[in-house]
């Protein structure tokens, strides 16, 4: 039985040459249905196509490995007019972080204001 590929999904002996699929990313065959495709789709498809063909866990792979978002260079390829802004941004941020403080402050003060009112009372 040396020689004959088995199905990367089903994991049963494929059938003779034509009669499955290759993945071209991870080399594996396929019964058709068994993957992503049907014979009559595969059938359809132009040469270059299906010597490109690859399988759902495949394409899933290529599909994950996003292009690395350019977040780090952010700081680099600011202009000091830039920076002022960002940094005018960031005060503003910081005044209203502060205004938020001082209100939490007061709804702490409140609430052992009546957390005492009612120890208080008991
Ligand atoms: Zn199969
Ligand atoms: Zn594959």
């Amino acid at each position: 039985m040396a020689g004959i590929d088995c199905c990367y999904k089903c994991a049963k002996e494929l059938p003779d040459e034509g009669g499955f699929v290759t993945c071209q990313g991870c080399d594996e065959c396929y019964h058709y249905g068994d993957c992503s495709i049907s014979l009559s789709t595969y059938n359809g498809m132009g040469s270059k196509k299906k010597a490109s063909w690859r399988c759902e866990k495949c394409r899933e792979h290529k599909d994950t490995r996003k292009p690395r978002e350019d977040s780090s260079s952010m700081d680099a390829t600011l202009t000091p007019n830039e920076m002022l802004k960002v940094r005018s941004e960031i005060a503003d941020v910081k005044s209203i972080l502060v205004e938020l403080r001082d209100q939490m402050k007061d709804i702490i003060k409140s609430q052992q204001f009546l957390s005492a009112q009612y120890a208080g009372i008991d």
